[in-house]
This record gives C-alpha cells, structure tokens and sequence, in this order.
C-alpha cells in the first residue's frame, strides 16, 4: 500500500505515489518533451507514468482553487441557511 505524504513534503513525487489533492507542477525528463506544467488532481490518487517520457515528478504547488460559489465572503444568504 502506498503510504499518505505529508502535504508539504509532497515535491519531486515518482509515479506510483499516493498524492493528495491539490495543483502540481509536473516536469518531464528522458525525453524532456515539454515545458513544466500545472495538473490539477482533485482527488487523491496514484500518480501516474507519463505517456512520452520516463522520468516525470510531480511537486505540489498549492490547494485547488474553490469556485466562488464556496467563498464565505460570496456565498448566498440561501446557501449559508441550507
Ligand atoms: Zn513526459
């Protein structure tokens, strides 16, 4: 069983790792086929292989963005009494 990370130690993460969810910068290596990248994994999840290269990390960057509908200073008088 892959174990849980601490969430500020979840840099540089290998495939196979069990991510918490959040927004990752992923870059790829053996081929370095693109730039460095934002993913969004919104679940926790095993990270996967990368379909082109054989070495891609995943750091994470910060908590996913909530929608403004879940923002307190936003939010509805009928959806804060539901
Ligand atoms: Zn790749």
């Amino acid at each position: 069983m892959p174990t849980d990370i601490n969430i500020n130690e979840a840099k540089n993460l290998s495939p196979g790792t069990m991510a918490p969810a959040g927004i990752y910068v992923v870059t790829h290596r053996d081929p370095a086929h693109t730039e460095p990248h934002e993913v969004r994994i919104a679940a926790p999840m095993v990270l996967p292989e990368c379909n082109t290269c054989r070495r891609v990390r995943f750091s994470r960057k910060r908590d996913i963005t909530p929608p403004i509908e879940e923002s307190e200073f936003f939010r509805s008088l009928a959806a804060i009494n539901h």
